[in-house]
C-alpha cells in the first residue's frame, strides 16, 4: 500500500541525518516507497561541528541503522566511552588535593535478594571505597585505561555496557552515506524561505537557488537558527537559565604529543570557578573544551581558564567559542512541523544529552508518523513527552551542581534552592532518608535511571541516613561477600581487559 507521504529534512547535521535515516530505515523508503525522504542542507552554512561524547544508546542506534562498529569506529576517529569522571565538583581543590568520582555506564550490581546501595549507604564513611568503585566493576577497569571490550566480540557488543566519544564532523559524513544508501534524497541548498499557508501550516519552503520543496511532514533540524519552527512558525522557546546557568563554550582539538599516550575511556569533566572543562580522547586527538555562564566568567577569563588547564601547549590551538541559550521548544511538533536537534531545544554539553534526545524524538516521529489522516495527530503527545523529556534532563544536570560545596559565586547561586526544580527539591528532600529508586521516575520520559542519579548523589557526597533503620538491612554478611566479589571482578577485569589504546589501534589497523 503506497500512502505517497513526503517527509523534508531541513538541515545535514548529526539531528538532521540522523532523522533522516532512521526514517527511512522504519518507513522502509527503498522497499515500498510508502514514504519519500528528502534531506536539504546548506553546505556553506555548515554543521555545528561539537558533540564528541555519547550515551550507550547509540549502539542500538547504529546497529539499528546497519552500520558497522569497526567502520564506524575508523570513520570518526572514534573512542570508548564508559562514563565521566568528574573531577573537583564537589569541592574547590585545596593545595593541589582534587575531589574526583566516577559515573560509569554500568549499572550497579545487585543480586535477586540484595541491593548493595543501602549497605553501602551504612558502612563507615571515612572507609569505604567511592560509591562507583564499591558497586561497579567498570569504575576500576575504566581506571586502569582498559577497554569495556576485547577484539573479537561482536559488533556494539562487550562485557561492559560502553558508548563512544567521535568526530562531530565525521559522523554526520558517516550518517549522510547510510542515509543516502537507505534511499534519502540529498540536496545540497540554502533554504531563503518557508511560505506559510492559510491555516498556518508550513506551505512549501523556497530555496537561494530558486527550487520550491513541498512535503506532507516538515523536521526542522536546522540547528540554533531553528528557519522553520522559529523563525517561520514563531513557536516559542522556554529558556531555563534560571536553573541551568552555563551558556557558552570555548572548544579546541589538541593533537596528543606521543603516539603512544594514555587514551581514556572516559570523558573527563574538571569543574572551574564558573563551569567546567570537558576533556575527551579522540584517536588522534584531544578534544578540550571549557563549558561556562557569560554572567559569572568573562570571554577572556574564560580563556585564561582553558589555557590553564591545557598548558603550554595552549598556543597551538585556535579555540572557538559557541554561545547557547539553555532550553527548548514547548511545541516541538507544531502542525506539519517537527523541530528535533538543537533547532528543539539545547541544555548543555554536561552528561552528553543532545544526541539522547535526538534518538528519543526519531524513535518517537518514526513510531507516530501518520501514514494516513492528519499529519499532526501526534504533536500533542509527542510535545507532552518530550517536554517531560527535556524537564527531566534539566533536572539531571541541576543535580551535579545543587550538590555542590564549591563557594564561588556561581556555585553558591546554583546550590540556591529557588533555582532548583520543585521536583528535584522534593527528591532530594526524600532521598536524604533513602536511595532512589525506580518509581522514582517514568521510564518513557526519562533518559537516565535511578542508579545514574544514586551515582551522581552518592559521589557528590549526598548523604542518605539510614542509620536509624540498620536492622532493616539485616543482610550484612551477604553484602559483604558481594562487595567483595565486585572488587575481585574488577581487579580481573582490569587485567584480563585490553588496554583502551591498544583495542582503538587494532580496530583502525584491522580489515
Ligand atoms: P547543526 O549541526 O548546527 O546542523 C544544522 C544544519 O542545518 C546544518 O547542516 C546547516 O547547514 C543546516 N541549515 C541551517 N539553516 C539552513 C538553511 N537556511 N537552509 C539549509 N540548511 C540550513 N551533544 C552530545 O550528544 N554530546 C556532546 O558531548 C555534545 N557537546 C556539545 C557541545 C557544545 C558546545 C554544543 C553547542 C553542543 C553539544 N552537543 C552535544 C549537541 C550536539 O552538538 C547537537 O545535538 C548535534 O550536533 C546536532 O546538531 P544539529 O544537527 O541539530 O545542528
Amino acid at each position: 500500500m503506497r500512502s505517497g507521504r513526503s517527509i523534508l529534512v531541513v538541515g545535514g547535521g548529526t539531528a538532521g541525518w540522523l532523522t533522516a535515516a532512521y526514517l527511512a530505515r522504519h518507513l522502509g523508503v527503498t522497499d515500498r516507497a510508502r514514504v519519500s525522504i528528502t534531506l536539504i542542507e546548506s553546505p556553506e552554512i555548515g554543521i555545528v561541528g561539537v558533540g564528541e561524547g555519547t550515551f550507550p544508546t547509540i549502539r542500538s542506534t547504529l546497529k539499528y541503522l546497519g552500520i558497522d562498529e569497526t567502520q564506524f569506529i575508523r570513520a570518526t576517529s572514534a573512542t570508548f566511552k564508559q562514563g565521566i569522571r568528574f573531577v573537583d565538583w564537589a569541592e574547590t581543590p585545596v593545595d593541589g588535593r582534587h575531589s574526583h568520582y566516577f559515573h560509569p555506564f554500568e549499572a550497579p550490581f545487585h543480586s535477586e535478594e540484595t541491593s548493595l546501595i543501602p549497605y553501602w549507604l551504612l558502612q563507615d564513611e571515612a572507609t569505604r571505597p567511592p560509591f562507583a568503585e564499591a558497586v561497579t566493576i567498570q569504575n576500576r577497569v575504566a581506571e586502569a585505561q582498559r577497554a569495556p571490550k576485547r577484539p573479537h566480540e561482536g559488533d556494539f557488543d562487550g562485557p561492559l555496557n560502553y558508548a563512544y566519544h567521535f568526530d562531530a564532523t565525521r559522523l554526520a559524513e558517516v550518517l549522510a552515506e547510510r542515509a543516502v544508501a537507505l534511499g534519502v534524497r540529498h540536496v545540497a541548498d540554502r533554504i531563503e524561505r518557508a511560505e506559510l499557508d492559510d491555516r498556518g501550516a508550513i506551505a512549501r519552503v523556497v530555496t537561494e537557488g530558486g527550487e520550491t520543496f513541498e512535503a506532507d511532514l516538515y523536521v526542522d533540524c536546522s540547528g540554533f537558527r531553528a528557519e522553520l519552527i522559529g523563525q517561520a512558525l514563531g513557536v516559542p522557546f522556554k529558556p531555563v537559565q534560571d536553573t541551568l546557568f552555563t551558556d557558552r563554550a570555548l572548544a579546541c582539538k589538541l593533537p596528543y604529543d606521543r603516539p603512544d599516550a594514555p587514551l581514556e575511556s572516559y570523558t573527563v569533566a574538571t569543574a572551574h570557578e564558573g563551569g567546567w572543562i570537558w576533556d575527551i580522547g579522540l584517536a588522534g586527538a584531544r578534544g578540550i573544551g571549557c563549558v561556562y555562564s557569560s554572567a559569572h566568567v568573562s570571554d577572556a577569563r574564560a580563556e585564561e581558564i582553558l589555557s590553564g588547564y591545557v598548558g603550554p601547549r595552549f598556543a597551538e590551538v585556535t579555540p572557538r567559542r559557541i554561545a547557547f541559550e539553555a532550553g527548548y521548544r514547548t511545541r516541538q511538533w507544531e502542525r506539519n512541523c517537527v523541530a528535533v536537534g538543537l533547532a528543539a531545544g539545547f541544555m548543555e554539553p554536561l552528561e552528553s544529552t543532545g544526541v539522547v534526545l535526538i534518538e528519543a524524538a526519531i524513535a518517537m516521529i518514526a513510531e507516530l508518523f501518520p501514514l494516513n489522516g492528519p499529519v499532526d495527530a501526534p504533536a500533542r503527545r509527542f510535545n507532552e513527552l518530550m517536554n517531560a523529556r527535556y524537564d527531566n534532563i534539566v533536572s539531571f544536570l541541576k543535580l551535579h551542581y545543587c550538590l555542590s560545596r564549591r563557594e564561588e559565586p556561581f556555585w553558591r547561586r546554583n546550590a540556591d534552592p529557588a533555582t532548583i526544580p520543585e521536583r528535584l527539591r522534593d527528591l532530594l528532600d526524600q532521598w536524604r532518608y533513602r536511595p532512589p529508586g525506580r518509581f522514582d521516575f517514568t521510564l518513557d520520559t526519562e533518559s537516565f535511571a535511578y542508579f545514574n542519579y544514586q551515582y551522581i548523589l552518592y559521589g557528590m557526597g549526598f548523604q542518605t541516613d539510614l542509620g536509624p533503620v540498620r536492622e532493616e538491612f539485616p543482610l550484612v554478611e551477604e553484602a559483604k561477600a558481594i562487595f567483595a566479589r565486585v572488587r575481585a571482578f574488577s581487579e580481573r577485569a582490569a587485567h584480563d581487559l585490553p588496554p583502551h589504546r591498544a583495542l582503538i589501534e587494532h580496530i583502525n589497523a584491522s580489515g
